[in-house]
């Protein structure tokens, strides 16, 4: 469990000033010209040395991420755009950073830029956001004032940090759109390679990182990267903000050590499971996109990138989605299939069509009108979208189904299985909504 000491997000609730004064109160803004004057590659070097890993999803090292920007600045400048589009079903953990701590995010932001030589950074805000929008151009601008950021200001190096709006795209979270939709293109991923760290917003070196990855930096070189490195399990480092929500009796975003157990997770903080343990029927440990997993394996897992990947799921962004017994799960499922169907851009025909095909499936399966050899096919579809488009919204569509397959076939089976006992004799299960209206014509 976290110790009150060693705690990031201090105002985590709002219950503190969120203002300039009240972050420094809880340690923001301090010593950060000393940071800075300790060198480009100490500060890299020490965010390697922590540990720490991206927190808006994919898990990737952040200091070796930032090592990758050129270490000269030649004629295109370098830039920093924080990815703070979470758009993620269940995830909501960088708005409360932005309201209620927004000062960490800009301290963070100054000092990573600083690291990969950038005097420019953008926070690419979600549409939907725009209260925590106000919160942190007011943050920012009380910054400016202080002249803690901006030219000329008391840290020595020159930093302008804007805040640019999106309009409420899910795919504007993937890193090469958010950087299409900054420039004000049409928000869809590209191709990698070339990746951001060579040629990224306006065709210069970028780097995108996730808000809880920023925030996080002031604070791991202030107490060092032995303290952040001594919290969790070796590779799986630090604190983390969890958002849990679902059939628990208190849904709530709390910052907890990397690779807690499951249940203390929820027993501490979400106030148990809906109805006891027993009920538990499944989780999605991270974010919609990850594969859930069935209550009894839960209930010995720890939270961390490599245990759930272990078990063929994922940390992601630690919005875990707990359903109980009463969840119609191939319903929800489907649900979530639908999700990603509206949000495929269409680039890409296996996800243009692939996602569009699983979820009526699934929708057909939820009622149990399918053919039972329709599940392997369902799977084998899903496994050719995986790994086969451009961005990984390919990939976070197929792998919800490939986990309810691979947990719950059982579930599907017996909906179909009840299905034909209350069909009416010569119905036929594929396609009695798809063609029995036209027949009816
Ligand atoms: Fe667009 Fe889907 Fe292709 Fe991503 S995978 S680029 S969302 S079509």
């Amino acid at each position: 469990m976290l110790e009150d000491k060693d705690r990031i997000f201090k105002n985590l609730y709002g219950f503190d000033d969120w203002r300039l004064e009240g972050a420094r109160r809880r340690g923001a803004w301090d010593g950060t010209k000393a940071l800075i004057e300790k060198g480009h590659d100490w500060i890299i070097d020490e965010v390697k040395a922590s540990g720490l890993r991206g927190r808006g999803g994919a898990g990737f090292p952040t200091g070796l991420k930032w090592s990758f920007m050129p270490k000269e600045v030649g004629e295109r400048p370098h830039y920093l755009v924080i990815n703070a589009d979470e758009s993620e079903p269940g995830t909501c953990k960088d708005r409360e950073i932005m309201r209620h701590d927004p000062h960490l995010l800009i301290e963070g932001a100054l000092l990573a830029s600083f690291a990969m030589r950038a005097h420019v950074a953008y926070i690419y805000i979600r549409g939907e956001f725009f209260r925590e929008r106000e919160r942190l151009e007011a943050a920012i601008a009380e910054a400016y004032d202080a002249r803690l950021i901006g030219k000329n200001n008391h840290h020595g190096w020159d930093f302008d940090l804007y805040v640019h709006h999106g309009a409420g795209a899910y795919i504007c979270g993937e890193e090469t759109a958010l950087l299409e939709s900054l420039e004000g293109k049409k928000g869809q991923p590209r191709l990698k390679p070339p990746f951001p760290a060579n040629c990224g917003l306006y065709g210069a070196p970028t780097t995108v990182n996730n808000v809880e990855s920023i925030a996080v930096v002031p604070d791991i070189l202030r107490r060092g990267a032995t303290w952040f490195a001594s919290l969790g399990k070796p590779n799986n480092t630090g604190t983390k903000l969890f958002c849990i929500s679902g059939h628990v009796n208190t849904p709530c975003t709390v910052e907890e050590e990397m690779g807690i157990p499951f249940v203390e997770l929820i027993e501490r903080h979400a106030g148990g499971i809906r109805g006891g343990w027993d009920n538990l029927l499944a989780v999605i440990p991270g974010g919609s996109s990850v594969p859930c997993l069935p209550g009894d394996i839960c209930r010995d897992m720890t939270m961390d990138f490599d245990t759930l990947k272990d078990l063929q799921s994922g940390l992601g962004t630690a919005a875990v989605i707990v359903m109980d017994k009463s969840t119609d799960i191939v319903r929800a499922i489907a649900r979530l299939a639908y999700f990603y169907k509206h949000e495929s851009c269409g680039q890409c025909t296996p996800c243009r069509e692939g996602t569009g095909w699983m979820w009526r499936v699934l929708t057909r399966m939820a009622e149990g009108r399918a053919e039972k050899r329709e599940i392997d096919l369902l799977f084998e579809v899903s496994k050719q979208i995986e790994g086969h488009t451009i961005c990984a919204l390919g990939d976070a569509a197929a792998w919800p189904v490939q986990g309810l397959i691979r947990h719950f076939r059982h579930v599907i089976e017996e909906r179909i299985d009840s299905y034909t006992k209350r069909a009416e004799p010569g119905l036929t299960r594929m396609s009695d909504t798809l063609e029995a209206p036209l027949a009816a014509q």
